[in-house]
């Protein structure tokens, strides 16, 4: 039965075209009508349409006939920026082959190397292919090359693809049937399934999407999770097309869900093997994925106090389907209950935050995110610092590391001198270059990871027009020298605007803080003072101007009485305005410094 089965992801540098590569295939197997076809149409969730995104990993099961026989094409469409590298490898452990995508106008990209390497690294069969060759500065022969030449084949198995006008795709679906290995048969043996994802459906309740090893998975039977040791009865399962489509069992070899049941959604974890109840303890877990660890953490506190409940709930249900999301409690003097949460990079970030917003209606304040640090204090203990609120004082301070990265770049040659330079102002050491076939090169440095998040990317895409890609992995930690910066408005703290800086880029950054803070804060009845302070002293001003509101507007014609008695009042609400000192920031103010 396995002998018509086959698994595979799509794999890419972002905007390579995956997810339309994915259209096209459900259309040619018909496996979503002509009126329910949208483009992109495995982007399911509402921000990755809008952003033209994709976020999550998405499975679907096709059907398609070849040589008279009937296939089973499990496919999983994949994310392509650095932040979701997770979720690709995720896909990766479910398959047995990977279609490998590149735009025939750009070539190879930074992640179209890291996930080729991932598809390695899981022993996977690997399909090359070159796409969008309908453009008109498409070089498909030579991206070809490049492509065969990377992963040491000839250049003649490269297929060459538009996946927008629909050229080349039947040739795919044929060389993942005759390339790709069908999963092994292993019927016989005690069921496994490996969870590779799990979501929360309204509907449905705690949903794992599971790849099964061995055996089958049946609706009713008594099941359990080797890791989180909870039992379950599936009350439904299926697969996905990519709808849920309900069945009365997975077979081992295939892709599908299970409706678990769960209350408490921590219990289902992805990574963590499903297997029969009698035999909890007789089989071994199938080797799951390295779980993963935030890098980078960001204080989340609700504006309405109320929410906290909300928030919380939220954030278990978005860690479901995120599993490298991580939170725990935090509370702030100035800003009440909230929690520091963990992220993989500041996109994740901003998509969680993103979600929270539009899918649970929360109102939230964000600090300021900052990397994790490892702190070693006089007395030798170790702890690990996720943000300014809990650095311990200076002088109880032995040592503090931060963490390292390695960062690859890839660029056309004619933009190396300003990216040197880029990488330079931000502590980067150079490391080695390799030529990738024209006039392209592959730079490799190593780069302190609060460089990266901060701004990084944005200002390597204007140091090379545009064309510069990039992508890092976390190496190790280094001994550092911080400075905690401290903002004030009208003089108050504004505690979720703190940060840690690099001690000789303090005085820079402070100055850098000041002045978008004057562009960005609204203007108030009075003046606004802005600063900066580092240990308690300030290195950094600006004054924001009184909004001046002409209050005698309204009064035409002569009474100079009235004119002064309204001028004195403006005076006097001035006055108590500024003694209460209270100014409400929008968020924008808070990215604007975040982002600088
Ligand atoms: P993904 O990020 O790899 O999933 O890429 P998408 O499928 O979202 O495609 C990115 C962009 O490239 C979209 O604007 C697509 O319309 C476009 N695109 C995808 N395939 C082709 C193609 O074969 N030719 C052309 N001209 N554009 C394409
Ligand atoms: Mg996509």
């Amino acid at each position: 039965m396995n002998k018509f089965i086959r698994n595979f992801s799509i794999i890419a540098h972002i905007d390579h075209g995956k997810s339309t590569l994915a259209d096209r295939f459900l259309e040619l197997t018909k496996t979503v009508s002509e009126r329910e076809m949208q483009d992109q149409l495995l982007d399911q969730m509402e921000l990755e349409r809008e952003k033209q995104i994709t976020i999550k990993l998405q499975p679907v099961q096709m059907e398609y006939v070849y040589k008279d026989s009937k296939y089973l094409l499990n496919l999983i469409d994949t994310p392509g920026h650095v932040d979701f590298t997770y979720e690709v490898s995720r896909s990766l452990a479910a398959c047995e082959g990977a279609v490998l995508l590149v735009d025939a106008s750009q070539g190879i990209e930074a992640q179209t190397l890291a996930n080729a390497h991932l598809a390695i690294e899981h022993g996977l069969e690997i399909i090359p292919v070159v796409n969008k060759i309908d453009l008109p500065n498409a070089e498909p022969e030579k991206r070809a090359k490049e492509l065969a030449d990377f992963l040491g084949v000839k250049q003649d198995t490269v297929i060459l693809v538009s996946a927008k006008e629909g050229k080349g795709i039947e040739e795919i679906l044929k060389r993942v049937i005759t390339k790709i290995p069908s999963p092994q048969d292993n019927q016989n043996k005690i069921s496994r399934a490996l969870v590779f994802d799990s979501k929360f459906d309204s509907y449905k309740g705690v949903v794992a999407y599971v790849r099964v090893f061995d055996g089958e998975i049946e609706v009713g039977a008594e099941l359990a999770f080797k890791m989180s040791k909870a039992k379950l009865k599936p009350t439904e399962v299926g697969v996905l097309k990519p709808a849920f489509s309900a069945k009365n069992k997975i077979a081992n070899g295939e892709i599908g869900y299970v409706v678990t049941g769960f209350k408490d959604l921590s219990l289902c974890r992805v990574g963590d093997t499903l297997t029969e109840l009698n035999n909890l303890e007789k089989i071994k877990p199938l080797p799951g994925y390295k779980e993963i660890k935030p890098f980078v953490y960001a204080g989340f506190f609700c504006k309405d106090g109320d929410d906290y409940p909300t928030l919380k709930d939220a954030l278990e249900k978005l860690k479901l389907s995120d599993a490298a999301l991580t939170f725990e409690a935090e509370k702030s003097k100035a800003l009440g209950f909230g929690f520091r949460c963990g992220f993989l990079g500041l996109l994740h970030l901003e998509i969680i935050q993103e979600r929270l917003k539009r899918e649970f209606d929360l109102d939230l304040l964000i600090t300021a995110p900052s990397v994790s640090y490892k702190v070693v204090l006089q007395n030798k203990k170790e702890i690990v610092v996720k943000g300014p609120s809990e650095l311990p004082a200076m002088g109880t301070i032995e040592s503090i590391s931060e963490p390292w990265v390695n960062l690859e770049i890839i660029t056309p040659e004619n933009y190396l001198g300003r990216i040197m330079k880029l990488v330079q102002e931000k502590r980067g050491i150079y490391k080695n270059t390799e030529y990738l076939g024209e006039k392209r090169t592959l730079l490799t440095y190593e780069m302190p990871l609060a460089e990266v998040i901060i701004d990084f990317y944005d200002q390597l895409k204007s140091a090379s027009a545009g064309y510069a890609s990039m992508n890092y992995t976390i190496k190790d930690y280094r001994k550092t020298d911080l400075v905690k910066l401290e903002i004030l408005i009208a003089g108050e703290k504004v505690a979720a605007l703190s940060q840690l800086i690099f001690k000789n880029k303090a005085d820079r950054t402070s100055r850098a803080i000041a002045k978008k803070l004057k562009a960005t804060v609204p203007k108030q009845m009075f003046e606004v003072p802005i600063q900066v302070a580092r240990n308690g002293e300030i290195i950094a001003r600006e004054t924001l101007g009184a909004m001046r509101k002409d209050v005698t507007a309204k009064l035409y014609g002569g009474d100079v009485t009235r004119k002064q008695k309204l001028l004195k009042k403006q005076k006097k609400g001035k006055k108590k305005m500024k003694e209460m000192g209270k100014i409400d920031l929008p968020q924008e103010v808070y990215w604007s410094v975040l982002k600088r």
